[in-house]
């Protein structure tokens, strides 16, 4: 680069080393800007991080996460890394099945959109006719109202008007709202529920494909980043001086700063300005956040588990006594898995937390049994560990009021999974949220 361009570059600080400051950095550099990211913690990816299990004495993430194929703007960045999808994701099409197999949704390759999903909606088993037809009215009625639903209403008002019978919100739609939106259906928002099924099953037919990680998702990415981003660690920012042209950081000046952190970081930042009553109203938009947490268990076996798929839905048959939803035969798809090991998640945990670790491993692990087919029952246990994400994602309630990325601040941007992105709290809002925090800086800026 030329010397006078190198003098015109502007230093963009970037608070925060989740999936959005990531992204943000990443689209700031590309941009021609020089990113600066500060982290307080050691690693990056935020809530999508490694972790080191001292019970298991590996490497091993926060907590499972899964991908669909309509996660563009995620590939987007990964391709533009270098990363090769293959090597990075098992990517298969969408398939629900529980364990035993008495329930199995399974999308057909090569169908166009959203056929796919309706044929798999009618090869389904475990449904009864009347539920697929039921199924399949409620899907086409919001695709002929462009997926736009009556603004305030939750998913279970939805489920109810739309006359879902109580097998099929019980075992197909609650496990899917709580999968996507961390919220149960009662509290959770139709609209972005609604907008999860356009994404999922109406954008294309490998946009439902799943892709699960094969390797801990701060090497996915996250520690792929150009290496000309200088990564503060450990830095846990509480204040960020104002100057008469921009921003200062530890002495070091900014020209425009992207705050990719949840919310109540962002607010006790601006909160720290000598005239923070002028954004009473942003702080106040801030501070309405609630959260939903999610447990992740991770159980070392003894052998491999006899089971095809990478992913099975569980049944919570009885609440009170079977915690996991989602089990990931993690043997089959982790590139360098030298022991045997599955994972089980729980989403919106809330009435789980009160149970100690070994109650909770208790009650799964006979959930497991009881779920496993005869033919492949679960192999002895070796080891386990249990992570508890208490503020995992931002509940997903209608009338919630979302941020802009831009802010009322001069040269001040937002960025994070809970700002206005129409995506509930997961991965690609994150990234899109920061992806667009930086193109609008960039805008703004020249
Ligand atoms: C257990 C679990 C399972 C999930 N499963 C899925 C899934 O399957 N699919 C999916 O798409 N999504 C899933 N999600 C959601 C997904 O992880 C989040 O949407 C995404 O990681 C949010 O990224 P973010 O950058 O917006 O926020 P964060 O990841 O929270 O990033 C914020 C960063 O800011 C840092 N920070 C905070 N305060 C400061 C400060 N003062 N100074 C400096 N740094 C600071 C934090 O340490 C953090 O690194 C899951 C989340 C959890 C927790």
């Amino acid at each position: 680069m030329p010397q006078s361009e190198t003098a015109l570059k502007k230093n963009v600080a970037v608070i925060g080393a989740g999936w959005a400051g990531l992204a943000a950095a990443h689209t700031l550099q590309q941009q021609g800007m020089q990113a600066h990211l500060f982290e307080q913690s050691h690693t990056l990816g935020g809530r999508a991080r490694k972790v080191h299990s001292r019970k298991l004495d590996k490497v091993i993430d926060n907590g499972q996460h899964l991908l669909i194929g309509a996660y563009s703007e995620t590939l987007q960045i990964m391709q533009e890394l270098g990363l090769e999808e293959k090597q990075c994701f098992l990517r298969m099409p969408l398939a629900i099945a529980t364990p035993q197999q008495d329930f199995r949704l399974r999308v057909k390759p090569g169908l166009p959109s959203p056929l796919h999903f309706l044929y798999a909606i009618g090869c389904a088993k475990g449904l009864t006719l009347p539920d697929k037809h039921k199924l399949v009215q409620a899907l086409l009625k919001l695709k002929l109202r462009k997926w736009r639903v009556t603004s305030g209403q939750t998913v279970a008002q939805w489920l109810k008007q739309e006359k879902q019978s109580v097998w099929l919100v019980r075992f197909f739609w609650e496990p899917l709202c709580i999968a996507t939106l961390n919220t149960a259906t009662p509290e959770a928002c139709m609209q972005l529920f609604a907008n999860v099924l356009q994404h999922s099953t109406d954008a294309g037919k490998q946009a439902s494909d799943f892709l699960i990680p094969r390797s801990n998702l701060s090497a996915l990415w996250p520690e792929k980043l150009n290496p000309q981003i200088p990564v503060y660690y450990g830095k846990s920012i509480q204040q960020v001086q104002r100057t008469a042209t921009a921003y200062q950081i530890d002495g070091q000046d900014f020209d425009a700063v992207i705050l990719a952190t949840p919310p109540a970081q962002c607010a006790r930042i601006i909160g720290n300005f000598p005239d923070s009553k002028n954004y009473s109203d942003l702080l106040e938009a801030l501070g309405q956040f609630r959260f939903n947490p999610i447990i992740t268990i991770t159980l070392e076996l003894e052998n491999n588990w006899d089971l095809p798929l990478p992913v099975y839905l569980l049944k919570t048959e009885d609440p009170a006594r079977d915690p996991g939803q989602w089990l990931f035969m993690r043997s089959s798809f982790v590139m360098d898995s030298s022991r045997p090991e599955v994972t089980v998640v729980i989403s919106q945990a809330s009435h789980w937390l009160e149970k100690t670790k070994e109650e909770l491993i208790g009650l799964l692990l006979g959930q497991l049994q009881r779920q496993a087919p005869a033919h492949a029952p679960l192999p002895p246990i070796k080891g386990w560990d249990l992570i508890t994400e208490k503020k995992a994602t931002f509940s997903a309630e209608p009338g919630l009021q979302r941020l802009p990325n831009r802010s009322c601040l001069p040269a001040l941007y937002l960025a994070g999974d809970w700002t206005d992105t129409g995506f509930p709290g997961v991965l690609e809002g994150a990234v899109r949220s920061g992806r667009q925090a930086a193109r609008l800086l960039v805008q703004d800026l020249i």
